[in-house]
């Protein structure tokens, strides 16, 4: 099924998501976790994709176990910084063959160690989601950034960036995680107003590890507000007692958005079903 035809139901839809193996000495254990959070019934499960293209064959992979022998429909995740062309329409030709119909189309972050833009190949991700356009009927959904992307000076700008993105394209948007949710109202505020009217999936980031969202966050440019940063200061060296807050978090940031209308939510569950299991557990009342 097409993600943007699910999104647009008068229903709570709850998706996760999983990365694939770095390497092949992890893939039985990746396999396993995707495989217990597919068990959770989750509306999708999304698939990241390696921006070098190295886990490229992964993702396709798993999404299509995902979806064809989980029975949980998946979007693959897809970048291009670091691809030709006919590298990309080799995957594309890939992922038609084994169904897949929805995919997150990124630019990727842009390598340190080898020339960008090369002459001739993509370099925003809204040359991507044409090219995927042209390529097949595929449900194409992109990123956007409620605090603005790293590379961008000025917010306003970076909306009418992902204006031209939109209009390249795109059935609906997924954020980046944020840790206010009046960061993500006022970011859905001015975006309407810039005539941004796609579907967008708020992300929520269950944190487990303190040490490491303060670095994701410095280089995202994430803000962490005092109340979560008092959190990761407390028991940011209990790695238990931290994921106990982290969920318990993310539960209160989710059940804020259900209760001001938001019924589609994106939950980077990072291959833990363990994550997963207890947010969803969190919400029994709330989304039956
Ligand atoms: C939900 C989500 C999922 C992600 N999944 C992955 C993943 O699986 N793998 C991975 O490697 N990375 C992933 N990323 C990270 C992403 O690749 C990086 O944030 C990357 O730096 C930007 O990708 P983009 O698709 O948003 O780029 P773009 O939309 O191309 O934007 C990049 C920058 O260029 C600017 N820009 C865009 N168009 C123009 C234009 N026409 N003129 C001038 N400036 C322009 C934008 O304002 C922005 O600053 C994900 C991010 C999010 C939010």
């Amino acid at each position: 099924m097409k993600i943007i035809d699910r999104m647009l139901e008068d229903r709570i839809h709850i998706s996760f998501e999983v990365f694939p193996p770095k390497t092949d000495a992890t893939y039985e254990k990746v396999m396993e976790a995707t495989e217990a959070i597919a068990g959770l019934k989750p509306s999708f499960i999304s698939v990241t994709y390696g921006a070098g293209g190295g886990t490229s064959k992964n993702t396709v992979q798993i999404a299509s176990h995902i979806q064809n022998d989980l029975g949980v429909d998946s979007i693959a995740h897809l970048t291009c910084v670091s691809s030709t062309r006919e590298e990309v329409h080799r995957v594309l030709d890939d992922m038609k063959e084994k169904g897949i119909r929805n995919i997150l189309a990124l630019r990727g972050d842009i390598p340190t160690d080898t020339e960008f833009p090369i002459p001739g190949h993509y370099k925003y991700a809204s040359e991507l989601i044409e090219d995927i356009r042209r390529h097949g009927d595929f449900c194409i959904g992109a990123a956007c950034y409620p605090e603005g992307h790293v590379e961008s000076g000025h917010k306003t700008e970076d909306i009418l960036n992902l204006k031209r993105k939109v209009d390249s394209g795109v059935d609906f948007l997924t954020t980046q995680m944020f840790f206010d949710n009046s960061i993500l109202y006022n970011f859905l505020y001015r975006i309407r107003e810039k005539g941004i009217t796609v579907p967008v999936l708020p992300g929520i980031m269950p944190v487990t590890n303190g040490k490491q969202i303060a670095r994701i966050c410095q280089l995202s440019g994430t803000i962490l507000p005092e109340r979560f940063r008092a959190i990761v200061d407390r028991f940011g060296d209990d790695p238990k007692a931290m994921q106990q807050a982290g969920i318990a978090y993310a539960t209160d940031q989710i059940i804020d958005l259900i209760a001001n209308g938001i019924r589609n939510i994106h939950i980077y569950s990072m291959n833990k079903p363990e994550v997963a299991s207890a947010i969803l557990s969190n919400l029994s009342e709330i989304i039956k």
